[in-house]
């Protein structure tokens, strides 16, 4: 067993900070809260007067396999399997404890699930398995390992597939291309064996559209239950067909912001970063070659038809331009929240190998701030990274600190409803009832199990 005393509790539920609380836990469950709990004689006990306890963080959308920045490197398949391992405990020595893997290579996926069957330190795994692509289309267009699907049969065999990787649900997509050059998307046909298929295997929809126009086409074919992604310009009509469909948008506001990582090297070199994001990732990161690199690499993929890059190229990456484009996300996240559309915490953390900036577990942090940054406030940004994304995916024991709950806890000094920052100097990180500090965890050194 195990008692944290004197803390002050920001359970997630919507309840106010309570000022001196005890929590109890025992085999990973919270057993007990309350104030001057007795606490049975020999019990570790960790007397956190001053410190605030939250719920573990939810990153409802991540690849965990996705090495950043691996195009400009070449690992062994050996060392990527160790790289994934380095990623999960990232996480969790970010406080962040639950994650929603948005598309993984089955491959990857056996990597994932060797280690959760060792017990190794990671956070609460759900994933959507190996995601559909339609024919000739996204995802499979830019990361060619990706498997596609053109005809009712491949999708009842590739749903079938996620059936068997224990998926919570599948991962479509409709995206015609970067700047809207007319990317391939499903079939009507392929679209409605989707979605008939999905319905029958029990499998939520979540998909990948970013722009009015393909979260309209989306709600039209396959009625997600989930975007991964917000869409940029929300107008009145889609707002209202999101909130009467009940359906949830998760933030990924770092898709926009990574791109600032090819200017803020100081985002490689702050203490947490440094001490559980792999060096090599760190080093392809600040180097500028890479960077280079990637800007070329995107550009590619954005404007492939495009003759001279260059001038549109220096446009595009210039940073006035990142921020401009931020601030209007921000926006209309904020326009979605208004509305009522639930908003769930999710960064896309690991994103396109090209992409050496969504480095894992400090991504997720990252994104926290940018809610607070475009107008949520700390409590409603945090509710996005704990019940709301408990509630969205389907979760009834984490994402609040309540009795029977899992005890996935952050503890931190300082008052988090007023400065989520302070995330990012966490002093304990407990997952399933054991806790350790942040080295503790990024170092995969035993802790106290309780
Ligand atoms: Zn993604």
């Amino acid at each position: 067993m195990l008692a944290l005393v004197h803390a002050r509790l920001w359970d997630g539920t919507g309840a106010d900070v309570q000022p001196d609380v005890d929590l109890l836990i025992d085999e990973g469950r919270i057993v007990a809260i309350g104030s001057s709990l007795p606490v049975p004689e020999g019990t570790e006990t960790l007397d956190l007067a001053g410190a605030t306890v939250l719920p573990g963080l939810i990153d409802a959308h991540v690849h965990v396999a996705s090495e950043p920045g691996q195009t400009h490197r070449n690992p062994t398949p050996e060392h990527h399997a160790e790289l994934v391992a380095a990623h999960l405990r990232a996480y969790v020595a970010c406080g962040v404890t639950t994650v929603l893997d948005t598309g993984i290579l089955p491959d990857d996926l056996a990597t994932v699930r060797a280690l959760e069957a060792q017990d190794a330190v990671m956070p609460r795994f759900l994933t959507l398995g190996t995601l559909l692509a339609p024919e000739g289309g996204y995802p499979a267009n830019v990361i060619p390992a990706f498997p596609t699907v053109g005809t009712p049969e491949e999708v009842s065999r590739a749903l079938d597939l996620l059936v068997d990787q224990n998926a919570v649900g599948v991962k479509t997509t409709v995206e015609q291309g970067l700047f809207g050059h007319g990317w391939p998307l499903y079939t009507p046909e392929v679209a409605a064996a989707i979605r008939e298929g999905a319905a029958e295997r029990g499998l939520r929809i979540f998909t990948h559209a970013m722009s009015v126009d393909e979260q309209d086409e989306a709600l039209d074919l396959l009625a997600p239950a989930v975007f991964v992604h917000p869409p940029d310009r929300p107008n009145g009509r889609l707002r209202e067909r999101l909130v009467a469909a009940g359906v949830a948008e998760i933030s990924t506001l770092t898709v926009v912001d990574e791109m600032r990582g090819a200017w803020e090297r100081e985002r490689f070199t702050d203490p947490l970063t440094r001490l559980v994001v792999p060096e090599e990732q760190l080093a392809t990161a600040l180097d500028r070659d890479a960077r280079k690199a990637f800007l070329h690499g995107m550009l590619e993929v954005a404007l492939p038809a495009m003759p001279a890059k260059g001038l549109v190229g220096s446009m595009v990456a210039r940073e006035s331009t990142v921020r401009g484009r931020l601030r209007r996300q921000g926006a209309a996240l904020r326009d979605l929240a208004d509305a009522g559309v639930p908003i769930v915490l999710g960064s896309d953390s690991g994103s396109w190998p090209l992409i050496p900036y969504a480095v894992h577990g400090p991504t997720t942090l990252r994104e926290l701030g940018l809610l607070v940054d475009a107008g949520f406030s700390p409590e409603e940004a945090l509710t996005a990274g704990t019940r709301t994304a408990a509630e969205v995916l389907g979760l009834d024991d984490v994402g609040t600190v309540e009795v029977g709950n899992v005890a996935d806890l952050v503890i931190v000094d300082g008052d988090p409803l007023q400065d989520v920052g302070v995330l990012w100097h966490a002093t304990w990180v407990v997952r399933g009832g054991e806790v350790r500090t942040p080295e503790g965890w990024a170092s995969s050194e035993p802790g106290l199990r309780r």
